[in-house]
């Protein structure tokens, strides 16, 4: 076969390089739309070297040599191109469809008329070479229309399917998608060019194959520019599209740039115009968020007549070479688990039985008063109280009477005390109040009050009433070192109460222990 240089060749061979070296770039890379973009980078690189060979032949044996195996390329090309677009804009599904079968059957009977071109003449009806053109002249037969029909369909179908998917995808993909539509409108430009306008660019040779070249750049650039996070938009775009969780992207300004169907749902309707608002902006008091610098940890979202209680996580966006270029904001619902904790938090404080406050609890307050209240001159008052032969009570009525009265006790007491004293049960039937900026007398006549609604108040149970007393010890804080200490002087006072004949307020300390109020 005589080949022969010609200049003409020269963009071919550059094209040609770069095709080739992108498809080699392309092809390691372990991702679908990697590889088929180097797939359809080696159909073009096949096309554009029988193109090239076509114009070096000499003969014009060699040249319809090479013209029919370009069909190699050409004929595969167009198609595997809209099959790129499919899957760069996650349509997958489509190739699922008659869509690649039928674009199978195409590329076969296109290469079966070229390769038997010779019997039936149905691609070309001349086929001629003309001094000073490196092209074969030839005349389109009836088939080449049809080829050149489906080139077209490939073609247009792609860029109507980039077209959709710059217009819906979010704008994380917007730029990458732009790309796309473009690279995937150069090559429709360039037939337009030549066929629609019968504008020849480049006299004498075939330039719409050089415009591929331009559309493989665009998309190497799509592909890989933005890194492997845009690499698999699709895969990615469906992970934020169903996370169970607000996602929500922010640019510099801290306006919305995207939502999440969550995010969306959880906005409410205001969720339709909210890009480009700030998130405060479209949930206004439903959820505080004072500054970007200070994004809390929880918030708390109105949702109807109900709270919804959200885990608040928020990390800058960063571009390939590290500038912030936005930031996000993931929202998870934790009402269920803050619900629970409040539960179990509250459990942790309160007695089960009588539903006041337990003995530890009591601990964990008092302390820190008591310590407040020593700087402050030591006004803090205890009174200790225990019910009257109660274990009476549960020999004569059994253990569940016995548990009846302990709520009433509770109850009363609780009924006859301030919000700011602190009441307890402090173990078996007895309860310990603290009572704040008291005296001890103030502190004996709350402690006679309780004793007098204990003694006043009868249980009534469905077939009788059980009268109860109880007997009180007094101690103000004075000059007590320790929280133990201030109630072991309670419960001294306490023990002498039982022992001058109960029912009687005994105060300890500044009325002196012993001193019996009756
Ligand atoms: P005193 O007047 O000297 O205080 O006599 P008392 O019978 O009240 O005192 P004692 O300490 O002898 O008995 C307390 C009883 O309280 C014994 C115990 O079985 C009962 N008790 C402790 N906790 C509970 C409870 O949660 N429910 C019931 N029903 N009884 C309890
Ligand atoms: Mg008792
Ligand atoms: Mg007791």
């Amino acid at each position: 076969m005589q080949l022969e240089y010609t200049p003409y060749i020269l963009p071919f061979v550059f094209s040609l390089c770069i095709m080739v070296g992108l498809a080699l770039y392309a092809l390691p890379k372990a991702n679908t739309a990697a590889r088929l973009f180097a797939l359809v980078m080696a159909s073009l690189g096949i096309w554009t070297f029988c193109y090239l060979m076509e114009l070096s032949s000499v003969t014009l044996e060699g040249k319809i040599f090479w013209l029919k195996i370009k069909y190699l390329g050409s004929a595969t090309a167009p198609l595997l191109w809209l099959v790129f677009s499919l899957v760069m804009s996650n349509q997958q599904h489509l190739l699922k469809t008659a869509l690649t079968p039928l674009m199978v059957l195409s590329v076969l009977t296109t290469w079966g008329v070229v390769f038997t071109h010779g019997l039936h003449n149905w691609m070309w009806t001349f086929i001629e070479t003309k001094p000073g053109f490196p092209e074969t002249q030839s005349g389109h037969g009836f088939y080449f229309w049809i080829y050149a029909a489906t080139c077209y369909l490939g073609i247009l179908s792609s860029v109507v399917v980039y077209f959709n998917f710059y217009r819906t995808t979010s704008p994380f993909f917007k730029k990458q998608a732009l790309w796309l539509l473009l690279g995937g409108f150069i090559p429709l430009a360039g037939r337009m060019t030549e066929d629609v306008f019968g504008m020849d660019l480049i006299p004498k040779i075939d330039e719409v194959i050089f415009f591929f070249l331009f559309s493989g750049v665009f998309f190497a650039l799509a592909l890989f520019r933005y890194g492997a996070l845009k690499l698999v938009p699709i895969a990615h775009h469906l992970v934020v599209k169903n996370i169970n969780a607000a996602i929500v992207v922010l640019d510099l300004m801290g306006r919305i740039v995207d939502l999440n169907p969550y995010a969306q749902k959880l906005v409410g309707p205001e969720a339709q115009d909210s890009i480009g608002k700030t998130p405060r902006e479209i949930l206004g008091e439903r959820l505080q968020i004072q500054s970007l610098d200070s994004i809390p940890e929880e918030v708390t979202l109105k949702q109807g007549d109900q709270d919804a209680c959200f885990s608040v996580q928020y990390s800058p966006i960063r571009e390939q070479r590290g500038q912030v270029a936005g930031h996000v904001l993931v929202l998870f619902d934790i009402t269920a688990r803050k619900q629970a904790e409040m539960q179990l938090a509250h459990i942790a404080r309160t007695d089960a039985l009588t539903q006041v406050t337990n003995r530890r609890h009591f601990f964990e307050l008092a302390e820190p008063e008591f310590q407040k209240a020593r700087g402050l001159g030591g006004q803090l008052g205890v009174v200790m109280l225990d019910v009257d032969y109660f274990k009476k009570i549960n020999d004569t009525y059994g253990h569940q009477i016995g548990d009846e009265v302990l709520r009433h006790v509770a109850k009363v007491c609780k009924n006859n005390l301030r919000q700011t004293d602190l009441f307890a049960r402090y173990g078996g039937e007895e309860f310990i109040c603290l009572v704040q900026g008291e005296d001890a007398s103030d502190t004996q006549h709350i402690a006679e009050k309780l004793r007098q609604a204990l003694e006043e108040t009868p249980i009534l149970l469905p077939d009788q009433h059980i009268s109860i007393t109880a007997s009180l010890g007094v101690a103000v804080q004075g000059a007590a070192k320790s929280l133990d200490e201030l109630i072991g002087k309670a419960d001294e006072a306490l023990y002498t109460s039982k022992k001058e004949g109960r029912n009687r307020v005994t105060v300890s300390g500044a009325l002196g222990a012993g001193e019996v109020y009756t």
